[in-house]
């Protein structure tokens, strides 16, 4: 007899079909995946002779796959401590009870004859001190003619998702925010799978470009997305994942297209600018102060060596980047934006690409993480998520030979420092 441990996986519609169900016992069929030792209840006798179909979302392939080849039998019990006894069957691995023994306790029962059936008993009138220590009005059942294992038996919850995080993080608070993303390469995807875990409501992606077979392999998208533009096949990839996740797709160059942008970022809480190049970032950090939106930016510098999120906020205390950028090169810093273009022509030549895909999502998922602190600590005052300072530089695969503040000798080092304040000739800061 088994010494596997298979699952019995009902939804929650196989649920309420037996629960609500006026018989006392009815058939089950279940679809059987051999590969994965499960059973899946697909359809239940509601009434005499009917069996209804179970309904199984879409997203649920591998439940949704499988052999109709397995029978079974739901049975109600009540007053009964059945479920007890599977209960305790259960925390001792391999051992079963005799058939008979079976079926004095659960009457009704089918006589399995030669082969192994499947019972899910139903006992309604479990107390609640009981359910309290794992007993559930639910079990499973593997039964021959000599023994009875107890299953374990899964059933869809009533909650899934975002929701249970219900009371825990602020999803109803972030479910009223949207940020849009400028540039879906290795590090804006990842920041855009993070605000969808976050709950961020709504996602503006921007970005002119296709995912190239050089792409995939930094990209949170596949071979199967090669070709596409990468703001659509995110948008699909969202709604496949994160379906409460609305979005919308923007296939904009922001440095040529800079008009459609501005009337875009008035619709958006704020902006993460994960794209590439001198150009579109300094477009982003204008138009984003111009609108009066926080933005995070995002990049990896000296060839994958350090990361550098930056957010700037339109306050007279802080200036844009320009601002940051001049007062770096006064004190003898890297020019980082210069270190942004390295190995750029002018035309469609790729950078090579040499930070390694882990750190790019790394630096992807702070980058979302710190825009969210932001909208929870700007727009619903929740103190607890105030950064430590508005540039964090991080340490990939430090050298340890960059000046401040990118000299960071270890990896996993996060520095963080404050921004000058605006220039009196910034043309951002002071239009
Ligand atoms: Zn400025």
């Amino acid at each position: 007899m088994p010494n596997h441990d298979p699952y019995v996986l009902m939804t929650s519609d196989a649920k309420s079909k037996i629960s609500d169900s006026k018989l006392i016992r009815g058939a089950l069929a279940l679809r059987c995946v051999p590969a994965d030792d499960m059973y899946v209840v697909h359809a239940v006798e509601t009434a005499k002779g009917i069996r209804q179909q179970v309904v199984i979302d879409r997203q649920y392939t591998t439940l949704r796959s499988g052999d109709n080849n397995a029978v079974g039998q739901w049975i109600r019990l009540s007053e009964n401590d059945a479920h007890i006894h599977h209960f305790s069957l259960a925390s001792r691995p391999g051992t079963a009870i005799g058939f008979d023994a079976f079926r004095r306790m659960v009457p009704g029962v089918m006589d399995p004859g030669n082969t192994l059936n499947i019972v899910v008993t139903h006992d309604p009138s479990i107390p609640s001190e009981l359910k309290e220590v794992g007993i559930t009005e639910f079990v499973g059942w593997l039964i021959s003619r000599d023994q009875v294992y107890p299953l374990q038996l899964e059933i869809e919850p009533d909650e899934i998702g975002l929701g249970q995080l219900s009371g825990k993080w602020p999803i109803e608070l972030l479910a009223t925010n949207s940020v849009m993303v400028v540039g879906c390469g290795s590090i804006g995807s990842s920041a855009i799978e993070s605000l969808a875990g976050y709950g961020v409501g709504r996602v503006e992606l921007v970005d002119p470009d296709r995912l190239l077979w050089h792409n995939t392999l930094r990209h949170i998208l596949g071979p199967e997305s090669v070709g596409r533009f990468k703001v659509a096949a995110m948008e699909d990839y969202l709604a496949k994942r994160w379906p409460s996740q609305q979005v919308a797709a923007h296939r904009l160059n922001v440095v040529n297209q800079a008009h459609y942008l501005a009337p875009l970022l008035k619709g958006v809480d704020m902006v993460i600018c994960a794209a590439d190049g001198i150009g579109p970032r300094r477009v982003v950090s204008h138009l984003a102060r111009h609108a009066k939106k926080p933005l995070v930016m995002a990049c990896v510098l000296d060839g994958g060596a350090v990361g550098e999120i930056v957010r700037l906020r339109p306050t007279p205390r802080f200036g844009c980047l320009l601002c940051l950028r001049r007062h770096l090169s006064d004190h003898g810093a890297m020019d980082a934006e210069a270190d942004q273009e390295l190995g750029y022509g002018t035309g469609h030549v790729h950078r090579p690409m040499t930070a390694v895909p882990p750190d790019l999502r790394y630096i992807g998922t702070l980058a979302a993480k710190m825009a969210v602190a932001t909208l929870l600590e700007s727009i619903h005052g929740d103190h607890t998520q105030q950064l430590p300072g508005e540039l964090a530089t991080v340490g990939l695969r430090p050298i340890g030979d960059l000046s401040a503040p990118f000299d960071i000798s270890r990896a996993c080092d996060i520095r963080w420092s404050s921004l000058p304040e605006p220039r009196p000739s910034c043309p951002t800061c002071f239009p």
